[in-house]
């Protein structure tokens, strides 16, 4: 069986000596693993295309579990990331959030939007990258099934206070009266509380306009990252790497 699809190249992996093993997160099927026979061979025709990082469209063959490639053409390579390491690090820890969370065999472009405008962004300085990346994050973690409750606090239904705490490990909200002391709670100003629903809730088109402080986006980021951290179990090592920059 034949399928033609475009797609972001999220992993690459050598194999043996001229072959490559590649993860694609493809519009209409999540992610798809699949066989390029040579593609590490200079003359190869479709080594550019399944180069990590490149948009492309694909044409493959299903092999039981896994595809092989046929054809491959790139759409877009993304220049601007080449010559920095952080932005660089960051796309490709935006790739194993997606490798992570995205779905298999199904429709999948809310998540390549995500990741295409984001890495888009990045490469253009749109944003601070702090911003792209808990944006990236929260938002991915909302449409993959772990969006959390932050409608207002989850013991009194208080809506927002000066400081309200966010409990990374249920993903939800609490005020000054109804924390657990001994819970893994954080506390975040209003800004944060009010970016964070917006990055989960908000159309597409305005996901990335919203305007909060610098100190609050590294507040932002912070509690982002720990519910990222605490919600998944996956070793995310990019972004060690990331971190370790
Ligand atoms: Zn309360």
């Amino acid at each position: 069986m034949s399928l033609s699809t475009n797609g972001l190249i999220i992993r690459v992996n050598n194999v043996k000596e001229y072959d490559r093993f590649i993860s694609v997160l493809t519009e209409t099927n999540g992610v798809i693993r699949a066989y390029v026979h040579g593609a590490r061979s200079v003359k190869n025709k479709n080594a550019a295309a399944t180069a990590l990082l490149t948009y492309s469209n694909l044409t493959l063959e299903r092999k039981k579990d896994t595809y092989v490639l046929k054809e491959a053409a790139a759409e877009k390579v993304f220049f601007g990331l080449q010559n920095d390491i952080f932005k660089l690090t960051l796309a490709q820890h935006f790739c194993e959030l997606s490798d992570v969370l995205a779905p298999e065999n199904t429709d999948s472009k809310e998540y390549l939007r995500l990741i295409l405008n984001s890495i888009s962004y990045l490469e253009n300085d749109k944003r601070p990258q702090k911003l792209i990346k808990a944006i990236t994050e929260l938002r991915m973690l909302s449409i993959s099934g772990y969006a959390p409750n932050l409608v207002a606090c989850s013991g009194c239904a208080k809506f927002e206070d000066d400081v309200m705490y966010f409990d990374t490990q249920n993903g939800e909200l609490l005020c000054e009266e109804c924390k657990i002391a001994d819970r893994n709670i954080i506390p975040i100003n209003k800004s944060v509380l009010s970016a964070m629903r917006h990055i989960a809730f908000s159309d597409f088109s305005s996901l990335y306009n919203f305007t909060i402080s610098e100190s609050s986006q590294e507040m932002l980021a912070d509690v982002v990252e720990r519910f990222l951290l605490s919600q998944v179990e996956h070793k995310f090592s990019v972004l060690q790497f990331y971190k370790n920059l």
